[in-house]
């Protein structure tokens, strides 16, 4: 690592990995700065988990440089691990001992763990302290989760999937401790098919699509470099026929109209400007615009624009579960 990357947790340049003959990773370059939550993104096959299998150092891979904590995961010390946490989306514990017992258990397998009591209070276990494993609801069970990873105090957190099967409120109060550990300082590494999770916990993120990094940067730098547009939709009135009233908004805003069932909308990167016409179109003509609604590209609209067309994309939003 040269001096320009002292502040790097990973640089990750020219990666590659294939599976018999088959290039799933081909040639994937990115930076995650010590002490953000880094979002990787990517439909299914897409090659995330081979990449952080690699980055974990679980993994060979076939080409390309690695730099995890400044040093190559494909020389993995026990020294290196014990500074890596790994969040997985099942982790194994007995479901007959408690809380407070699984996770002194895990504490004793490291040198200079946190606080036990500490560790359960951060994630929000300490009400259930003495509760067994088998009786968590599912919510619960994956902050038990995160506490096993913590536990170490790692430098490094590794994610997967963390709201994975929880119902709205359980997600909810997942996202808030994550938020709440970014402040640790930690580095988090997150990998997640939903895409308001990794809106609102990651700083910086990577979409990968059939191996290769398809974008790299901020949602808003993502935002900018792939078309920062807005959807203003409105729903067409009966008492107006449908056709020449898309043809005639498309004129008078100049810009191109969907139709989806009795909404109509398009897509804008001035709304001020173009809800100005609009407004100014309708109310010239008497007419109501019901329903109209303007909404900012989310990070799912991102996501399906940059990964291949057709996929199965295996993303979800918290609105589709
Ligand atoms: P993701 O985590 O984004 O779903 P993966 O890294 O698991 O993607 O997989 C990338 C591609 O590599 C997929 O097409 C998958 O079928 C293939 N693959 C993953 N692991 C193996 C393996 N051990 N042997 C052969 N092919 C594999």
């Amino acid at each position: 690592m040269n001096v320009a990357d002292r502040s790097a947790a990973i640089v990750v340049d020219g990666l590659r990995k294939s599976y018999a003959g088959r290039d799933v990773v081909r040639g994937v370059s990115f930076r995650i700065e010590a002490g953000e939550c880094f979002g990787l993104l990517g439909h299914n096959g897409a090659g995330k988990t081979t990449t952080i299998e690699i980055l974990e150092g679980y993994l060979d891979r076939d080409a390309g440089t690695v730099s995890v904590l400044g040093c190559d995961p494909a020389d993995a010390t026990a020294e290196w691990r014990r500074r890596i946490g790994v969040v997985l989306q099942d982790m194994d514990v007995f479901p007959t001992l408690t809380v407070v017992e699984t996770v002194r258990m895990f504490a004793d397998l490291y040198p200079d763990p946190r606080g036990v009591a500490e560790t359960i209070d951060m994630v929000g276990l300490t009400p259930r302290s003495s509760a067994r494993v088998g009786g968590l609801s599912g919510g619960e069970k994956r902050r038990l989760d995160v506490a096993l990873g913590i536990i170490g105090d790692p430098e490094l957190l590794f994610l997967d999937e963390p709201t994975t099967g929880l119902d709205p409120a359980a997600r909810r109060e997942v996202w808030a401790m994550v938020d709440e550990l970014k402040g640790t300082g930690v580095t988090i590494v997150l990998t997640t098919h939903y895409m308001d999770e990794a809106q609102i916990l990651a700083d910086r993120l990577v979409i990968l699509d059939d191996g290769v990094v398809a974008a790299n940067g901020t949602f808003d730098e993502l935002l900018r470099d792939h078309g920062d547009a807005t959807t203003i939709s409105f729903r067409l009135p009966v008492a107006v026929p449908a056709d020449s009233m898309v043809a005639a908004v498309g004129v008078a805003v100049g810009v191109e109209m969907r139709v989806d069932g009795p909404q109509a909308e398009f897509a804008s990167i001035d709304p001020q400007r173009d809800l100005f016409r609009l407004l100014g179109w309708a109310d010239e003509r008497g007419v109501a615009l019901e329903n109209l609604a303007l909404r900012r590209n989310s990070l799912e609209d991102l996501f399906l624009s940059v990964s291949a067309e057709g996929a199965d994309t295996g993303a979800v939003t918290g609105a589709q579960r």
